[in-house]
């Protein structure tokens, strides 16, 4: 598991490019350009890891594509220290860029080979997280209120319990549609029973599933 100086370069141009694609949040760039994409990829894939694509992970998933990732963090507007709920752990790159960017990560996979798998790697990396293994439509009522809650998956609707576990004025992006495409919804809670929300343009994810799959 190395990092070169290759790697390094490689991540340069994928933060350029990405930036050229709009994103000007440096803080986002920033955590880009520190997490290396190319380790959280299978041994055959790596060389493609510097590519703004999504690559398959295993179980039928996928790691985000660099852009989307840092589209939906720079929406997100993660604040140091902020307690963000992620959904759909897969690979764990999003988790570490968020903790990179300050984050206390809480992150929840229904896949249980990939919770896993990336519940060893991550922390392999010095990235700590908590890891759970279980229905991301449920949340995680016992850590709920969260300032922030990422969904890293294609949702037929918004998540009503997702919506609870929001901090009064906390935010929440979840990509919204049908199998073939979503738009990417920011949601911010107002209030008891006040959310406001805005759409921010198309992207394709993996669907979000109800239940945890063996
Ligand atoms: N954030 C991931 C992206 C993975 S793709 C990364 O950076 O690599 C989306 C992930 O969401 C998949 O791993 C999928 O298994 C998971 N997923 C789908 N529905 C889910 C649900 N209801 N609860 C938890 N995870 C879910």
């Amino acid at each position: 598991m190395k990092d070169t100086y290759r790697h390094k370069g490689l991540r340069k141009n994928l933060v350029e490019e990405v930036r050229i694609k709009g994103i000007d949040d440096e803080r986002v760039l920033d955590a880009m350009m520190k997490v290396p994409r190319h380790l959280f990829m299978d041994t055959g894939l790596q060389k493609f890891a510097y590519k703004d694509q999504a690559f398959p992970i295993g179980c039928g998933q996928t790691i985000s594509q660099p852009y989307t990732v840092a589209y939906q963090t720079q929406l997100l507007d993660v604040q140091r220290h902020h307690k963000v709920l992620e959904i759909g752990t897969g690979s764990g790159y999003q988790a570490a860029i968020l903790i990179e960017m300050g984050a206390k990560v809480y992150t929840i996979e229904r896949h249980r080979e990939l919770y896993l798998k990336t519940q060893a790697f991550l922390p392999s990396l010095g990235y700590k997280a908590n890891f759970f293994y279980g229905d991301g439509y449920e949340g995680l009522e016992s850590y709920a209120p969260f300032d922030r809650i990422l969904v890293t998956a294609g949702a037929t609707e918004i998540p009503g319990k997702l919506m609870e576990q929001l901090k009064n004025y906390g935010i929440m992006v979840v990509p919204l549609g049908d199998s073939s495409s979503q738009v990417m919804t920011k949601i911010v809670r107002k209030g008891e029973d006040e959310y406001e929300k805005t759409e921010h343009g198309r992207f394709v994810f993996v669907p979000l599933l109800k239940g945890r799959s063996l």
